[in-house]
């Protein structure tokens, strides 16, 4: 594995020049006490003589075996880091992969549904716009470039807040625990113009970096594949009225609750209810409704 071999960083070594040093006074100790007990009735030279070998054997012996030992347990440590990131996050943008941002976003909806005073949260559905035409107009590496400069300002514009996670292609989420009206629709209008804004420089022209953005704000109790759905439906409907624009709907405003909306959204009826910002880049003639709290 390519960065087991660009060798073992500084905490590792002081932790091996640690346990290296631990581990032979331990041995050493122990080879004194036991020539001591044994060899101290007869004293004189033998004593002396025994006492040095009980010293220097076990200097000889544990350094390079301690340190070989904790050399490997480091490796095998530094792996197990290595293996444990793959297996969370997306190799190209960073971001967590579906598997562990749905597992990260399913614990905390467990945890809240326990809770008396549950926060409010949100779940955004990102996707870039016209994507394929940016493979197909500026080449798949610039769309790679693209799909790492979204990330960027997602995490720039989430910070600590929340989780963003790389749902698969170019699709992206972000969970909010503890978010408002205003500051989730100002986050998701951050991320849709940051992007738009980046987006011209790195494909410029009739096809600029877009994104749409659904956006769920509810309270508990809930279940993940119910919000999900209804971050997905807004999405949807920021794509089929105009793109590069947020729809954001929000939970205390569904008559039924969420149970009852997200099998409405399941058999077919949306868009009742949803706040809309952004100009849209598909140039629908559309105007935007104002976002609630702004
Ligand atoms: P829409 O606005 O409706 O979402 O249109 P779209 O073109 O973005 O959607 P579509 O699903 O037709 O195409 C998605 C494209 O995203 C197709 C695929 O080649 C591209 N894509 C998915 N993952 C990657 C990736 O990791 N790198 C690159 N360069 N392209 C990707
Ligand atoms: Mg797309
Ligand atoms: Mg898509």
């Amino acid at each position: 594995m390519k960065s087991l071999e660009q060798g073992l960083d500084r905490r590792a070594i002081i932790w091996i020049m640690n346990w290296t040093f631990s581990g032979t006074a331990g041995c050493t100790a122990v080879a004194l006490l036991i020539t001591y007990y044994y060899i101290a009735p007869f004293g004189g030279e033998v004593m002396a003589t025994s006492m040095r070998l009980a010293l220097f054997i076990p200097l000889l012996l544990a350094i390079p075996l301690f340190a070989f030992i904790g050399i490997k347990l480091q490796q095998l440590a530094r792996a197990n880091d290595l293996l444990t990131l793959a297996s969370r996050y997306d190799g190209l943008t960073g971001c967590l992969n579906r598997a562990a941002f749905t597992s990260d976003v399913t614990a905390f909806f467990a945890e809240q549904d326990r809770k008396p005073f549950p926060a409010t949260s949100a779940l955004m559905v990102l996707d870039a716009d016209h994507f394929k035409r940016i493979n197909d107009h500026h080449g798949h590496l610039a769309g790679d470039q693209a799909l790492v400069a979204i990330a960027t300002e997602m995490r720039t514009a989430v910070g600590d807040s929340g989780l963003i996670g790389r749902l698969g292609g170019e699709e992206f989420a972000v969970f909010v625990p503890y978010a408002s009206p205003e500051t989730i629709g100002a986050m998701a209008e951050r991320i849709r113009l940051a992007v738009a804004e980046r987006g011209q420089a790195i494909a410029p022209g009739a096809d600029p970096v877009t994104v749409s953005v659904g956006v769920a704000l509810f309270t508990f109790p809930a279940h993940y594949e119910d919000i999900f759905k209804i971050a997905d439906d807004q999405l949807y409907l920021a794509k089929n009225t105009g793109r590069n624009r947020v729809c954001l709907i929000e939970y205390a405003r569904l008559p039924g609750g969420i149970r009852a909306m997200a099998a409405q959204l399941r058999e077919g009826i949306s868009g009742a209810f949803t706040d809309v910002f952004g100009n849209g880049g598909d140039d629908l003639g559309e105007e935007p409704s104002r976002v609630a709290g702004r």
